[in-house]
């Protein structure tokens, strides 16, 4: 049971590995099966080179409670959990510290789109929560940063913007399943970088007018789209 759910997980894993988003245990991806309930994690403490599909651990949306597989989930396991509920219409989670979109996290600053890259596949900026208080890393620090990110949400569209960088710590990116959360997050670390760039060489740089962002946004996304090959 689960295997082809398993397999998808392990895969994206270390397609996050592959693209030099992760050193060490840093990192985890998950997948839901909405109709079953479930999610798919890496197991907790595992090293990239070390994982398997066998580890690959199943847990309950609704609570985080493990119901399939040897290992320990990722201690990121609430987070995920929290996010699939409050966001029912995503299928897939990413979490890394890959440097750029951390050193923005740690600023704490969002990161403003500066060019079409960023419009492309992110509308807006990319927002950072505040801090997880005292008492809420006392009550549950993992499901608290699944409560400010769903807090920084608030009248916005996670679809629409597939990203959160959280305060002090790191960014988290959703898509519609596993692997399309990690392609925004390989995408996320580039677009840091870009706006790290941008801002050294003109601090007070602006961003790009709205006419453009919304170009390059809604030619990709959306009822008109016309960017690719399924239209
Ligand atoms: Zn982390």
């Amino acid at each position: 049971m689960y295997e082809e759910l398993r397999k998808r997980v392990y895969e994206a894993n270390m397609e996050l590995y592959r693209r030099n988003m992760v050193l060490y245990t840093w990192g985890n991806v998950s997948e839901a099966d909405r109709e079953q309930g479930v999610f798919a994690i890496k197991p907790s403490g595992v090293k990239y080179e070390d994982l398997r599909t066998e580890d690959i651990v199943i847990v309950r949306i609704e609570d985080g409670v493990k119901v399939d597989g040897e290992m320990n989930p990722s201690s990121d396991t609430p987070t995920h959990a929290g996010l699939y509920r409050a966001f029912p219409e995503i299928g897939g989670v990413t979490h890394t510290h890959s440097t750029c979109a951390t050193a923005w996290a740690q600023a704490g600053k969002s990161i403003p789109c500066f060019g079409t890259t960023h419009a492309d596949y992110y509308r807006s900026d990319i927002p950072v929560t505040r801090y997880i208080s005292k008492e809420e890393v006392d009550r549950g620090y993992e499901l608290e940063t699944a409560n400010v990110i769903k807090e920084a949400f608030i009248g916005r569209n996670p679809v629409h913007t597939p990203a959160v960088l959280v305060r002090g710590h790191g960014p988290f990116t959703w898509g519609k399943d596993a692997d399309n959360s990690v392609y925004n997050a390989v995408v996320l670390e580039e677009v840091a970088k870009m706006a790290m760039y941008t801002l050294s060489i003109t601090p007070e740089q602006s961003e790009l007018p709205v006419s453009i962002q919304d170009k390059h946004f809604l030619r990709k996304h959306g009822p008109n789209a016309y960017y690719g090959q399924g239209h």
